[in-house]
């Protein structure tokens, strides 16, 4: 596999960076994920405007936003992914530098890794439902920057895994922030749910492409918290993201959603979002 590192496109296992990179070191960077159809890059303004807005807030001397779709296509062509789907990975972090907190010195350069593999989605997954589990949202209060800093989502996606969930839910103040790596939607009455956007969440490419979606389908949705006090009266739960796609929560701890199955609202958007992309491709 061909992987991007600083200017050059290299064997993956020959990019290698400094033991003093700051993302190394303290986690001094961030991240986006794209996917791919077809050798298109899926909503790639989107990410490249969320990319833009990590860079500014982490205050990073990064400027060539274009470059960085570049080698995002470039990449795909390098590892014949053209006609297949893939998900392209892009690192920014604040380079290397000896470790010390403050910024390093002004020309000392940004580490840029990207890499592009081919994907195939859970078909399993996307077609029966999956389990999640609810944890406290113990991360900090700038879930909006997509930082490579990502521990608490780490411990709590392990311990999902090791109750056999396939993803762990953070709880903030009474109310369902987001999942480990994916946002989350409910829906009361036929009407979707998902927290509103702020510094608490990412702001996800796909849940965007989902309340767009309920817009022009017509779907009744609010950008309003998912209650912990009325969670159990939720007919459908599912997750989103680039990865994930729409996934029915059909069972949450140890209780199930609705009738355990996924329910009509989470099919139809389904079906949308397939539409979608179908449009995207013609
Ligand atoms: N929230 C978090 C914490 C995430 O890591 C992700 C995936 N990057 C998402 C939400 C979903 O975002 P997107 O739809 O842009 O993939």
């Amino acid at each position: 596999m061909i992987a991007y590192l600083n200017g050059n496109y290299l064997p993956r296992d020959k990019a290698v960076i400094s033991a003093e990179d700051r993302g190394f070191n303290f986690a001094d960077g961030l991240y986006e994920v794209i996917r791919s159809y077809s050798g298109r890059l899926f909503k790639l303004d989107a990410h490249m405007k969320r990319l833009r807005r990590s860079i500014d807030e982490l205050r990073i001397p990064f400027d060539d936003i274009g470059k960085v779709k570049e080698i995002a296509e470039r990449l795909l062509k390098e590892n014949d992914l053209s006609s297949d789907d893939a998900t392209v990975y892009i690192q920014i972090t604040r380079g290397h530098a000896p470790r010390k907190h403050g910024f390093p010195p002004k020309d000392v350069p940004p580490t840029i890794f990207a890499y592009a593999s081919a994907f195939k989605p859970h078909e399993q997954e996307l077609n029966e439902g999956i389990k999640i589990i609810l944890k406290p949202d113990i991360r900090w209060t700038r879930c909006d920057i997509k930082s490579v800093s990502l521990l608490p989502n780490i411990l709590a996606f392990q311990e999902a895994k090791e109750k056999g969930a396939v993803e762990a839910v953070f709880m903030r103040d009474g109310a369902v922030t987001e999942g480990s790596h994916t946002s989350v939607f409910a829906v009361f009455d036929n009407k979707v749910f998902t927290a509103p956007k702020s510094h608490y969440i990412l702001p996800g490419i796909t849940r965007d492409v989902v309340l767009d979606l309920c817009r022009k389908r017509n779907i009744p949705f609010e950008e309003f918290p998912i209650l912990e006090s009325r969670m159990k009266k939720a007919e459908e739960f599912f997750i989103t993201s680039t990865i994930t796609e729409i996934t029915p929560v059909v069972q949450i701890d140890e209780w199930m959603v609705g009738n355990g199955k996924p329910g009509p609202v989470t099919r139809e958007l389904q079906g949308s979002v397939k539409e979608l992309i179908e449009d995207f491709l013609r």
